[in-house]
């Protein structure tokens, strides 16, 4: 059907490369074999002249084709097996931004939560999340932690333990890792940047009572000025 929506060259090269950004977006039927097959299948790829590329599993198997018991198309993206694994993930990804994995709690404790084992959680996470949910958690720690030097006067001290860090230490180590300085270092170029615009504002609210001073009385501009310039 839809056949001839799909770029042929484009399918070839893609499983050819198992690229898994196509994994989900078309199926590969072998003609030798009446076998169809995810791009990413893990068996040698068949010879270019004897694949035919199906935009939906139902249309390989409407060609009668049989699926891949190696690359399982029923698991592929969208279908419902994947869209379970993806919720899965999807959850984990909540609790861990509620602070799951902060508090001493392990990958095992959220996997358990889950109701899965940590080794397939962790399988899931790589495929859906392109990271491990430990990974994820320290990124988002440090990701909080500099939202909250940007956005208050918090001491690093606190910021750390409000972030989720359980020690300074980490704190310290996740962010030199990320940021390449200290958390102490962005601080302090956001207060020079904080007094420059402090020092913008004020020159333009003594322009502005300058041009208020200058319409309501006489007195030459220029002397004015030189007051303004002059205080301290
Ligand atoms: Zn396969």
């Amino acid at each position: 059907m839809s056949h001839d929506a799909l770029d042929r060259r484009a399918c070839d090269r893609a499983r050819l490369a198992r690229d898994p950004r196509f994994d989900g977006r078309f199926f590969t039927g072998v003609l030798t074999t009446r076998i169809y097959c995810r791009p990413t299948c893990p068996v040698k790829p068949a010879q270019s002249r004897n694949v035919v590329f199906f935009a939906t599993a139902a249309a390989a198997e409407r060609a009668g084709f049989r699926p891949c018991l190696r690359c399982r198309p029923e698991a592929a993206p969208g279908t419902p097996a994947w869209r379970g694994a993806a919720a899965s993930v999807s959850r984990a990804l909540r609790l861990i931004e509620q602070g799951f994995l902060d508090d001493g709690r392990s990958v095992d404790d959220l996997a358990d939560a889950l109701g899965m084992t940590a080794r397939h959680l962790r399988r899931l996470f790589l495929r859906h999340a392109g990271a491990s949910p430990t990974a994820v958690a320290a990124t988002r720690r440090v990701q909080r932690a500099k939202t909250l030097i940007d956005q208050t006067t918090l001491p690093m001290s606190a910021v750390a333990f409000a972030a989720g860090f359980t020690s300074i230490r980490r704190f310290n180590a996740a962010f030199r890792a990320v940021y390449r300085r200290p958390p102490s270092a962005l601080r302090r170029r956001r207060a020079r940047r904080q007094s420059a615009a402090d020092t913008v504002a004020a020159r333009q609210m003594r322009r502005a009572s300058l041009s208020m001073f200058s319409a309501t009385t006489a007195a030459p501009a220029r002397n004015v000025h030189a007051s303004v310039n002059a205080a301290p």
